[in-house]
């Protein structure tokens, strides 16, 4: 509390507004809500070039196929943010103008965030809205603005005003010893690089994102989707990357098409010039003629009518012939996935990734907001059940303000259940709110990345405490919810017996699991070949996992992106694998495929594949399988599987 004064005492002379005051005075047990008021935004600074110069056309790209769907419309470039440290800039004559220009640039950025917080708010839920909120109040903050018109009083220059300002939160921050608030300092910079920017815009105006935009960017990193204004996008494209990244998953989840690993984008793609691009082959136009784009809003059509038509046999079983049922769960991360996972019939969520909301505030989120999440959640989806995992922070889902270290090889560092549980106070609201959540419905716990079996014992007794909390206090809640661990690490594969014995259910995270058994990280294009979950290696620890949870009686999912593709679905079933969570719309595309196929045929499929030689033998074996179940001819997925038949070697 001693720290918490002190730190109250140093922001008081730079900020005045009452909220951001009390953040750092109130008491040290509700530290993670602090989170949630002091977060940053976007470092975005577009081209001013806003249309094409290029005379060639039809100019194709090729990159990994990421997020099915087709998209046509003008290239939004995302480069790195311009250096604003050393960017040129002469002040007008008149101090009048300068002061006008800069409060005209404050009063742009509010309009702006609060237009994003309204668009986003809408398409994607609440938890992306809050960011918004937070930015205002920095914004509104009596203090930022009051030292702003000083500076500018005396340096007579907007920029160098605006500088001095954020040096001296700068410094003010830095004086803080206690890194959690230390950090919250990068958020206010944040918030005046983004007046920075406008303020150079209102001088040189730069386009702003047209609706339908093709995101052009380095690599889809997790963090973007908080970033964006992710209403106006219609596709993006990755100069680098691979499919099971976590952007990659988080545009698969909202359906937005994606190429990532696309080599040479950024030095072809042009501010504004249209372009195509096809997330399920992997190929991308630019400055496609008219012969061209009337093929593709074509094919854009066909794949809609496919969706609508399978859609509306949702509610058809997933069995399969002869008469398995395999359930289809839902992978999602936001509260308005769950429109997709209704809308494409999934049985329930089997796999909620709660770091979404992390990743929007940039920190821990708060206790209420975790409550009313999961709740809404939980209650939404009942009595269908919901598997909520704990945070899986870290390798490639950084994100400041939760202790994370700079790491030389991250994938293996502190990550996921290692990082939570070395931040218990943030690990123990997140299991209240999820506790809290059961008594609205069937709910289960997932702990990520298990790789010993301490680990689960640690999380289970911090999960005893808060139930025996719990009943001290009355609370509601399910007293048999199941706890669970996510299969991802080898190790754990290897000695499922002994996890078996002290976890209720087993998901096999095929993303890392491929990851951590072939050595290939899962976010690198360059390496993107090696890395296929059909190896058979991955397949003998998959079954592993499958014969000792049947042994303990326990039931196993497959939850990483393999389930979703088509290849590995008939080998999956053929394992005994009883339950595919995959991202919501490929639920209807694997009930096809499922409904299609023998159980005795697939069973025989998965002990070749065991025995295989390497993983495109196991391709050809799983192709020949869907050839000969006749799906390659099926009216509405015949085409989408003809093509992962020919691209076999770019799926997972
Ligand atoms: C996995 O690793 O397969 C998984 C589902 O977890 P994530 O992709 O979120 O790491
Ligand atoms: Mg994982």
């Amino acid at each position: 509390m001693e720290l918490i004064h002190t730190c109250a005492q140093l922001l008081a002379p730079v900020v005045t507004n009452a909220q951001l005051l009390a953040l750092m005075s109130i008491s040290e047990t509700r530290r993670e809500e602090i989170t949630s008021a002091l977060t940053s935004t976007t470092g975005r600074f577009p081209d001013a070039e806003s249309s094409s110069s290029r005379s060639e056309q039809n100019v194709e790209l090729r990159g990994i196929a990421t997020s099915r769907g087709i998209a046509i419309g003008p290239v939004y470039r995302l480069d790195d943010p311009v250096d604003l440290d050393h960017v040129e800039y002469s002040a007008r004559e008149s101090l009048v103008e300068e002061r006008e220009d800069l409060m005209k640039a404050l009063a742009e950025t509010r309009s702006e965030i609060e237009e994003a917080r309204e668009a986003s708010g809408s398409r994607f839920g609440p938890e992306f809205a809050a960011v918004f909120h937070t930015q205002i109040q920095i914004l509104e903050d009596k203090g930022f603005v009051d030292n702003i018109e000083q500076a500018i009083a005396s340096k007579k220059n907007a920029l160098l005003a605006l500088r001095s300002v954020l040096d001296s939160y700068r410094e003010t921050f830095e004086r803080i010893e206690d890194e959690y608030f230390r950090e919250r300092g990068v958020d206010i910079v944040d918030i005046g690089h983004r007046i920075m920017e406008k303020l150079l815009g209102v001088r040189s105006p730069v386009a702003p994102m047209q609706p339908g935009s093709v995101v052009v960017v380095d690599q889809v990193l997790a963090g973007l989707f908080a970033r964006l204004e992710m209403d106006q996008v219609a596709a993006i494209i990755a100069e680098h990357g691979g499919s099971t990244s976590h952007g990659a998953i988080f545009a698969r989840t909202l359906e937005i098409p994606a190429v990532t690993g696309a080599t040479g984008i950024l030095a072809e793609a042009q501010q504004g010039e249209s372009c195509i691009v096809d997330g399920a082959t992997g190929r991308v136009y630019l400055q496609p003629d008219e012969a061209l784009l009337a093929y593709y809003r074509d094919a854009q059509r066909e794949y809609e009518v496919a969706i609508e038509h399978l859609d509306a046999l949702r509610g058809r079983p997933a069995e399969t012939r002869d008469g398995k049922p395999v359930t289809l769960s839902a992978n999602v991360g936001l509260l308005n996935d769950l429109r997709q996972a209704d809308q494409h019939g999934a049985e329930g969520i089997g796999l909620f990734r709660t770091e979404l909301l992390a990743l929007a505030h940039r920190g821990f989120p708060s206790q209420e907001e975790q409550d009313q999440l999961y709740r809404r959640v939980v209650e939404h989806v009942s009595p269908r059940p919901v598997t909520i995992r704990t945070l899986d922070l870290g390798g490639d889902k950084g994100i400041p303000n939760v202790g994370m270290p700079d790491e030389e090889n991250p994938q293996l560092g502190l990550r996921s259940i290692r990082l939570t549980l070395e931040n218990r106070r943030a690990f123990r609201a997140q299991l209240r709110a999820i506790l809290k959540a059961s008594a609205f419905g069937p709910t289960k716990l997932l702990l990520p990345m298990i790789s010993s079996i301490e680990e689960l014992r640690e999380a289970k007794a911090l999960l005893e405490d808060v139930r025996a909390r719990f009943e001290r206090e009355g609370k509601d809640f399910d007293r048999t919810m199941p706890v669970g661990i996510m299969i991802e690490v080898p190790s754990t594969a290897i000695s499922a017996d002994v996890f078996a014995r002290e976890a209720d259910f087993f998901s096999i995270g095929t993303n890392d699991l491929t990851q951590y058994t072939l050595a290939v990280d899962r976010g690198n294009e360059r390496v993107a070949h090696l890395y296929d979950g059909l190896h058979p290696a991955v397949l003998s620890l998959i079954d592993l996992s499958v014969k000792a949870a049947a042994r303990a009686n326990i039931p196993v999912s497959i939850c990483g992106e393999m389930a979703s593709n088509p290849l590995a679905i008939p080998i999956l079933v053929g394992l005994g694998i009883g339950e595919l969570s995959l991202v919501p719309a490929a639920v209807p595309f694997a009930k096809e495929i499922i409904r299609a196929l023998d159980v005795r045929d697939v069973a025989e499929d998965a002990r070749k594949a065991l025995t295989a030689s390497s993983a495109r033998d196991v391709h050809e074996i799983a192709a020949s399988r869907l050839l000969g179940a006749g799906l390659l001819d099926h009216p509405d997925i015949g085409a989408w599987l003809r093509n992962a038949v020919e691209e076999a070697s770019g799926f997972s």
